[in-house]
């Protein structure tokens, strides 16, 4: 897109949004949350599911009144588009897979066409447009926040105090046995990548090995279109080496400093400052399969997230960035790989991680709700007999091993659970595979009607 273009492009959205004809949708969550699933499935509803039976809580389809979606001829040519079409590419192969998971920031707008209820509007126009522009982020981007508020030595400190906790501890002492055998003066390009590669290691093998969440720089687990550059190589000191100045630690503040003011600033000028709505999208299922340490690191790693969204005049962001974002659903993906009837339960689960916050006048800015909801539903939900009782099941096709199976998998918590209880109780939440699509059908999905509703429903009036 030339100059030219984009100033006519970001005119155009300026000239719809003083009409209330446009709206920008972030959706976020950690890796593997279900991102891509979500907008696949929220693009598939609003251009093909949109059967009143099909989506019964979205009053704008129920009252008759939606008439349909598609996407906009207006795709911003220099920005990364959502794969959408390659997506439902994947759900539609024989047998059925998962389409790849977000590795960056991308965009897809969609026009949304509908009569309106009442009002002027509805006097003047025969049908109303809404400009509706989806935004697709990793989570593991919000949590360099903090970052913004500390220096290279305060951040440096607080991932050794992260990793000296019991599950990181083991896998954190290769490195920090690496760094104290460091040559401090030796700042070549050769020595800050082999450490920066070895600092990645690390973070991977946290990842998979402790279940954890919480990973700074973000952009370094989920670098985007900055793969390579150089204030990536950034990576934490040990305590002791921050007592003494050295080029090491120099070349480190540099990157650290540089990283805060061309990645992490950025990205909240250009991108998240200018969303309206957001949705954050948390894998409760998984964290609770991978234990207790892995939950207590979720709700410390959504801490720092919610940082994003409390925006008053004494914060970080309410003084740099000036967000605008008036809604924001919490969302337990996944809903799916549970019976319906402890959806309740996951919701509170996740209200619990959330550390109770939603509806406090930290958000009164922006209004809040959290709800359990599968994107794309893998599974179906029945009752078997057995020993005389009926008992709630879902039947589906097991990720891993390609198998049919029907299965009670476990109650949900609706309290973050203790060490105890995890001993007493692991807990196996199965992963499915996607139920083959046939392209033209409606996608099944959990509470994703709940959602649009929450999402555009005021905005379709
Ligand atoms: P992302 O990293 O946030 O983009 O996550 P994805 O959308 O790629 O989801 C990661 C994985 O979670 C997928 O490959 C699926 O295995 C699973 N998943 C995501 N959404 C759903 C859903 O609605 N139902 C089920 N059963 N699995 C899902």
């Amino acid at each position: 897109m030339s100059w030219l273009e984009s100033i006519q492009y970001q005119s155009q959205q300026w000239g719809q949004r003083a009409l209330d004809r446009h709206l920008r949708l972030g959706v976020t969550g950690l890796s593997g949350a279900g991102k891509t699933a979500f907008i696949t499935s929220l693009v598939h509803q609003l251009t093909l599911g949109d059967q009143p039976e099909h989506l019964p809580f979205f009053a704008v389809v129920q009252q008759g009144r939606y008439l349909g979606g598609r996407l906009a001829n207006n795709q911003p040519l220099a920005f990364p588009r959502f794969p959408y079409e390659q997506n439902v590419q994947y759900l539609q192969q024989q047998p059925a897979t998962w389409p790849p998971s977000t590795a960056g920031w991308s965009q897809l707008n969609l026009t949304l066409r509908y009569k309106s209820a009442a009002g002027w509007r509805s006097k003047i126009q025969q049908r109303s447009e809404l400009q509706l522009e989806l935004v697709d982020y990793p989570g593991e981007w919000l949590l360099d926040l903090p970052m913004l508020q500390q220096d290279y030595q305060q951040w440096s400190t607080f991932c050794w105090t992260l990793f000296e906790q019991p599950h990181r501890q083991a896998e954190a002492q290769v490195f920090a046995d690496l760094l104290a055998n460091t040559d401090l003066n030796d700042v070549s390009e050769l020595q800050l990548q082999r450490l920066t590669d070895a600092y990645l290691n690390l973070l991977h093998t946290f990842r998979e090995n402790a279940a954890t969440f919480l990973h700074q720089p973000g952009r370094l687990l989920v670098p985007g279109e900055l793969a390579g550059a150089p204030m990536l190589k950034l990576f934490p000191l040990l305590p002791a080496q921050l007592k003494q100045d050295s080029p090491l630690l120099q070349q480190l503040s540099e990157h650290y400093h540089s990283y805060c003011d061309y990645v992490i600033k950025p990205f909240y000028r250009q991108h998240f400052s200018r969303l309206d709505r957001q949705v954050v999208l948390v894998d409760c299922l998984s964290a609770l399969n991978a234990g207790f340490a892995a939950i207590q690191e979720l709700q410390q790693a959504l801490g720092l997230i919610m940082q994003s969204f409390r925006y008053g005049p004494a914060s970080i962001l309410g003084r740099l960035f000036k967000p605008q974002i008036n809604k924001v659903l919490f969302a337990a993906s996944k809903a799916d790989h549970v019976t319906p009837e402890q959806h309740k339960a996951l919701t509170l689960l996740l209200q619990q991680l959330l550390q109770q916050p939603i509806k406090h006048s930290h958000y009164a800015s922006a209004k809040s709700e959290a709800m359990a909801l599968a994107a794309i539903r893998a599974s179906s939900a029945g009752f078997v007999q057995h020993a005389g009782q009926k008992s709630p099941c879902i039947s589906g096709v097991e990720l891993d091993s390609g198998n049919k199976v029907t299965l009670f998998p476990g109650e949900v918590p609706a309290k973050l659970p203790d060490t105890a209880l995890f001993n007493r109780h692991p807990f196996q939440f199965p992963a499915l595979a996607p139920l083959q699509h046939s392209g033209q059908q409606p996608m099944p999905h959990v509470r994703m009607d709940h959602a649009l509703e929450f999402l555009l429903g005021d905005k379709l009036q």
